[in-house]
């Protein structure tokens, strides 16, 4: 009360009452029963109610039914224990209208005769109120449509910290399992795009800027890829925070909007694959076509030979009567047979031609391996895939390739399904050596004898029984594709149990670019 004192003496009473009465606030005074005693001018602004219209009434005037009787009675209990009560309330003005106002009511005590007096003091705050439920409601709209959205989408802040996703993207991050799905985006997107995409880098993300589009792959905890079409913008928003009022300042965000296409990668893959076959067994049905009449010339060749050497001997002892006539039927069988083997390789069918294009061998060799996957999973067999993760390209012929490659395979998956041996395993490496990638099949099956290592390359030479499509020429043509590359293929004398077979492919000398395993699969 002492401060009170000193300040009437400083300033005139008066000067205290034109400062409550001037207030934008609206201020009323009232006894222990909410008689009003006093309102100021803002009061009679707010309220509607002119001076004479409240003095001696009971604040109840502006008391709506929308409020419920629960907030009074608090308010109540508030007041009778001389606490001051702050809350909101709905008011109704003299001419019936209803605002919202921000009430706060303070026990004051008469210093002269202890008598209890309260002061109110309140705002309309439909407005603003209004403003805060339509902000929730347009979050809330906000939240909703990106909650129904069919990507992931993901709003990153200049720390790189996810302040707003969506469900699709939790979904995401359950799926993936290892760690924020949106940096790894953000780490694979810099990497394939060259672009810095970080707003807290300067000139790191312009607003306005992004990628539209842009399929990126990511492994999943059990190491199965998953594919994602990624879209970044980058946007600005201005600081709302008190520091910012006389200093606007602007906060960068990335959204990132991430699609699923696992599934059409995976369809696209396959028609991709079912086309490749398409070719192999063409370009195989083509091959078997050559072999067979190859393999007719070569055995037809030895009776005419015979036929030739036995009729030059008759001609040499210049036979007469029966075996001059002899030796004119054997010129005759002999011409014939000739004719025929003429006529056999005029037959023959052109080997298939294709040009040379630039090739990933991890992908090639991933491909042939999806081609084969049905046998391989039919023989229970192992794979054991071990590419090196970066290789440059060579050039050479895809179709011959692939083929060269799906024979050493198959030959790697029939040598197992011969064996008994339960160690069931196909390996598969690549690697490379100065100027030269190297490949590797190496399978756990029967394996071929030391001594047939390098009859195994002659043509029409087999270890398998007759039939079954063997006629021997599977490792002389895949040979020959090597040869055709500036190649080689051998067998490795060393490898036991089983056989391992080394191919070796020149690198490309006119790229010097380098070819990623990742891209190699899936590519
Ligand atoms: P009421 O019958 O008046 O009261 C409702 C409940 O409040 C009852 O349950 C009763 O127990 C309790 N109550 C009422 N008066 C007393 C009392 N004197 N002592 C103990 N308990 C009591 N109300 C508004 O709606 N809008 C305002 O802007 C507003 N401003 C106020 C400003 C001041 C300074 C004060 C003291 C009160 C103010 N009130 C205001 C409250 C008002 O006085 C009424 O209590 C309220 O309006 C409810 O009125 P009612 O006629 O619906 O019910």
């Amino acid at each position: 009360m002492a401060k009170l004192e000193k300040m009437t003496k400083r300033f005139p009473t008066g000067v205290f009452l034109a400062a409550v009465e001037q207030s934008s606030v609206a201020i009323s005074i009232t006894d222990a029963e909410a008689k009003i005693l006093y309102v100021n001018a803002a009061f009679c602004e707010v309220t509607g109610y002119g001076l004479d219209e409240t003095l001696g009434r009971n604040e109840s005037i502006l008391s709506d039914k929308h409020t419920p009787p629960q907030v009074y009675r608090e308010m109540w209990s508030s007041l009778v224990a001389r606490r001051p009560w702050s809350g909101r309330l709905v008011n109704r003005r003299k001419d019936g209208t209803r605002y919202l106002a921000d009430l706060t009511i303070s026990p004051v005590t008469d210093v002269a005769d202890g008598s209890l007096y309260f002061l109110g003091m309140h705002r309309d705050v439909t407005a603003l109120h209004r403003l805060v439920r339509e902000l929730r409601n347009q979050k809330l709209l906000v939240e909703t449509v990106v909650d129904s959205a069919p990507m992931a989408l993901a709003l990153l802040d200049t720390e790189q910290r996810v302040v707003l996703d969506n469900l699709e993207y939790k979904n995401m991050a359950a799926d993936l399992g290892d760690g924020e799905p949106a940096l790894r985006v953000l780490e694979a997107l810099r990497a394939s795009s060259g672009m810095v995409l970080d707003p807290s880098a300067p000139a790191g993300c312009s607003p306005g800027e992004g990628l539209t589009g842009r399929e990126i792959e990511l492994k999943r905890a059990d190491g199965s890829s998953r594919w994602y079409a990624c879209s970044v913008r980058c946007f600005e928003e201005e600081d709302a925070s008190a520091d910012a009022f006389f200093d606007p300042q602007a906060k960068s965000f990335l959204l990132l909007a991430m699609n699923d296409i696992t599934q059409a990668r995976r369809q696209q893959e396959q028609e991709r694959l079912n086309a490749l076959r398409a070719v192999l067994a063409e370009s195989e049905r083509l091959q078997q076509l050559r072999e067979a009449i190859a393999g007719a010339i070569f055995q037809m060749q030895i009776p005419l030979n015979l036929i030739g050497a036995a009729s030059a001997m008759l001609a040499r002892q210049q036979a007469g009567g029966d075996l001059q006539a002899l030796n004119g039927v054997l010129t005759q069988a002999m011409q014939t047979g000739q004719a025929a083997l003429d006529t056999l390789r005029q037959g023959m069918p052109e080997a298939m031609s294709e040009d040379e294009s630039m090739l990933n061998l991890n992908m090639l060799l991933r491909e042939v391996l999806a081609l084969l996957t049905e046998s391989i999973l039919a023989e229970g067999i192992v794979v054991d895939w071990q590419p090196a993760y970066a290789l440059p390209p060579i050039r050479g012929r895809a179709t011959q390739l692939r083929q060269m490659f799906k024979q050493l395979m198959q030959n790697a998956i029939d040598a197992l399904r011969q064996s008994r041996s339960p160690l069931r395993e196909l390996r598969v490496t690549s690697e490379r050596k100065d100027g030269t990638l190297i490949v590797s099949i190496s399978d756990s099956g029967t394996g071929i004898p030391h001594e047939l290592r390098r009859k195994v390359f002659e043509p029409f030479f087999t270890t398998r029984r007759a039939g079954g499509g063997h006629v021997g020429m599977g490792l002389t043509l895949a040979q020959d594709v090597a040869m055709g590359h500036g190649g080689w293929l051998e067998i490795d004398d060393e490898y036991a149990p089983g056989c391992r077979v080394w191919v070796g492919l020149p690198v490309s000398t006119t790229s010097a670019e380098t070819v990623l395993e990742q891209e190699g699969e899936t590519s």
